[in-house]
């Protein structure tokens, strides 16, 4: 064991140098370079003659050198070397650019296998840029290579050559954590056989068994680390014991409307947990306009009438200003005072808010990630909301509970992801689900059409707006560029203002505007002070104008079908009949196919697995994103089978052994303290 934590400095043909290059890559110790895992491989292993090579497909042959290098030089500054040679079935050249000293490599007569890129022109076959070395060595060409992430300074080969000694040298150290039960049950590679094919794969069969063997016990490590977790919060972390407040019912009878079914088991099963003495800690998910919100105010009415304090915290101050509206308009009647607090207030008016916080005179606060810095103290926090936060952690959430006495705990969140995946995200968390939209919700007529219909859609806006609708514009979105970006939402708002919608009341919304100025645009919006509201995606999540029943999306083929759900999920909120244009500038079949897909259900779930099917996992859902260990072998989408048999391990383990106290387990629970290291050991085993 000693001898994989051993510095990567002290590995043969490393040195210091080396090593500061590998510690840029996460790669500090000997076990981190096994764990080094390649983010690809080519496949050099499976041979073609040159007569079944298809144009544009990478390649491998062997092949006879047939006569001497040919250098052409068509224009300055370019050359082409091209070596004749033959194999069984059909003769080619291996061809280089600007690579002339090339020649001097090939001797005629020699064989070579070689590995590249097909060309075809009439009938002459080109190998272009050809990896390649003399056949009796087919040492690096016959083989599956790995590719591997790579820093300044450090190429592929150098890392190859490492990882081989480093692998070659610790052998005899690779110990087997996982019991052998397990091992046979699963049908798994050893974990000495799985970090050998994973790097350097003997067959394409024992890579995918390699990396079989990897993402499973790295999946059966995460969840076991998150089920104890999961099991110590429940057991140990005394809650709350709210008050049964019977006033409920009759708040419940003023609200506007009747909560649908779904919202009622929601709220019951909230009921039950503030009633235990543990503390909450439950996800509440539905699909955007389900009406988590007043779920959440419900709950936030019974810890305040039971003494405490309750908070919703929101991800964006236009979000934060608009559930403060909310909650002041639903609890004014009651006696309850509400509080915002959020960037852009003023000093002043800040300095009072902390001190009603921590007097306990003010015992509703809404606001953005201010609510849970340093200096905001509580009088007697009781229940904390988070409204689609995903990337509110385990982190967070201890923060929260030292700010209060472990309150309740709400997360909110319109992400629909399948119940694994929930398991893993959201593993400490119990979750609940709002699967039923409020009556009288008339189906979005969502359409997809190209730029050319870009007047027509106009013309149509104008008809709504008429009729005294309002709607969004929402602009492309421009990768990583947010200068782009508002240039972009900015133009369009100008021509729209001056031309195209000049006789009515355009706004402009983005997200480097002053936090005072967007509030007042929201606000315009919302008031019907303007009709048409272009902005960029800072309306994606949880605004609410009922009023506003188009939704206008230019580039839709650059947003996500998630974003682009939740976008057309701002309108429909109303009674008006509501509509979504999606201006798709793309003519790729994938890309009509998602459009499709937008077109032909408002399900978020199914339009979320149907997204991660066509271009997988987002950056959304990385682990890091929700707090989580990072993965260095699995990936929680494409190894979703893998997770469901590692879970079902998990819970078999959990049962034997609850802490992991017994010594089969010991290798798992070591390997759960390193993964946890950074996120939450001491949740897990304190
Ligand atoms: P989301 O789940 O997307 O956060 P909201 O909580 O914003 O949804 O609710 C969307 C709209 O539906 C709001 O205008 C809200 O007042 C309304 N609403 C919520 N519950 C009901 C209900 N049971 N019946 C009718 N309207 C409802
Ligand atoms: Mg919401």
């Amino acid at each position: 064991m000693g001898y994989l934590s051993t510095n990567i400095q002290y590995l043969k043909g490393v040195g210091p140098k080396r090593a500061a290059r590998l510690r840029k890559l996460n790669i500090n110790t000997i076990e981190d370079l096994l764990y080094h895992i390649p983010r690809d491989y080519d496949d050099r292993s499976s041979f073609k003659s040159i007569r079944e090579c298809v144009a544009g497909e990478k390649t491998s042959l062997e092949v006879e050198v047939i006569g001497e290098p040919i250098v052409l030089r068509p224009r300055r500054g370019l050359s082409i070397l091209k070596v004749p040679v033959k194999d069984d079935s059909y003769n080619g050249y291996l061809t280089w650019f600007n690579q002339e000293y090339l020649k001097e490599k090939f001797t005629y007569g020699d064989k070579y296998v070689v590995n590249g890129k097909i060309n075809k022109r009439g009938y002459e076959v080109q190998i272009m840029n050809p990896a390649f070395e003399k056949a009796n060595l087919k040492d690096k060409v016959g083989r599956i290579m790995p590719i591997y992430r790579l820093t300044e300074g450090l190429s592929n080969n150098e890392l190859i050559k490492i990882i081989d000694r480093a692998i070659k040298d610790s052998v005899n150290y690779i110990g087997e954590f996982l019991p052998n039960e397990i091992i046979q049950r699963n049908n798994l590679l050893s974990l000495k056989d799985a970090l050998l094919n994973i790097h350097f794969p003997q067959s394409k069969e024992l890579l995918v068994k390699a990396k079989k063997r990897l993402s499973f016990q790295e999946l059966l490590v995460l969840q076991t680390g998150l089920s104890i977790m999961k099991r110590k919060s429940m057991d140990e972390k005394d809650g709350i014991i709210f008050e049964k407040v019977m006033e409920i019912n009759s708040f419940l009878k003023d609200l506007p409307f009747e909560l649908t079914k779904a919202q009622r088991v929601v709220f019951s099963e909230i009921e039950v947990d503030m009633g235990l003495d543990r503390q909450m800690n439950r996800l509440v998910q539905g699909d955007v306009g389900s009406g988590k919100t007043i779920v959440g105010i419900l709950a936030m009415y019974r810890a305040i009438k039971s003494g405490y304090q309750a908070v919703m915290m929101a991800p964006t101050e236009i979000l934060a200003v608009q559930h403060f509206e909310t909650l002041s308009k639903y609890f004014s009647n009651y006696d309850i005072k509400v509080e915002l607090l959020v960037g852009s207030i003023s000093p002043k008016k800040k300095e009072e808010v902390l001190s009603g916080l921590k007097n306990g005179l003010i015992q509703a606060l809404v606001g953005t990630h201010a609510i849970i810095q340093d200096n905001v103290e509580f009088y007697n926090l009781g229940l904390a909301i988070t409204d689609e936060q995903h990337r509110f952690g385990v982190r967070q959430r201890a923060i929260l509970n030292k700010k209060g006495n472990n309150p309740d705990i709400i997360v909110m969140t319109a992400t629909p992801i399948p119940r694994t995946l929930a398991l893993i995200l959201y593993g400490d968390l119990d979750i609940s689900i709002i699967n039923e939209l409020p009556p009288g919700r008339k189906e979005i007529e969502t359409y997809a059409v190209g730029p050319e219909l870009i007047e027509r859609t106009n013309k149509f806006i104008e008809k709504q707006i008429m009729e005294g609708r309002q709607a969004y514009i929402v602009c492309p979105l421009i990768e990583e560029n947010d200068t782009l970006a508002i240039k972009a939402a900015e133009d369009l708002y100008m021509d729209f203002r001056d031309n195209v919608f000049k006789k009515f009341r355009v706004g402009l919304l983005h997200g480097k505007m002053k936090a005072n100025d967007k509030d007042e645009v929201m606000e315009d919006f919302k008031n019907h002070n303007i009709d048409i509201l272009v902005s960029t995606t800072v309306i994606e999540v949880g605004v609410n104008v009922p009023n506003a029943n188009i939704m206008v999306v230019y580039n839709a083929e650059r947003f996500g079908l998630a974003q682009l759900h939740q976008l057309r999920g701002r309108v429909g909120r109303g009674e008006f009949q509501s509509y979504c244009i999606l201006i798709n500038e793309s003519k790729s079949k994938i890309s009509r196919e998602r459009m499709r897909i937008l077109q032909s259900t408002t399900d978020g779930f199914i339009i979320s697995e149907r997204d991660l099917e066509l271009r997988g996992p987002g950056e959304f859902f990385g682990t890091k994103q929700h707090g989580l260990p990072e993965l260095r072998v699995a990936n929680l989408f494409s190894d979703m089978d893998i997770l469901k048999i590692a879970q079902k391990e998990s819970i078999e383990i959990l049962k034997s052994s609850p802490i992991l106290e017994k010594d089969i387990y010991k290798g798992i629970k070591n390997e759960l303290k390193k993964m946890f290291k950074d996120s939450g050991e001491n949740l897990i085993f304190n």
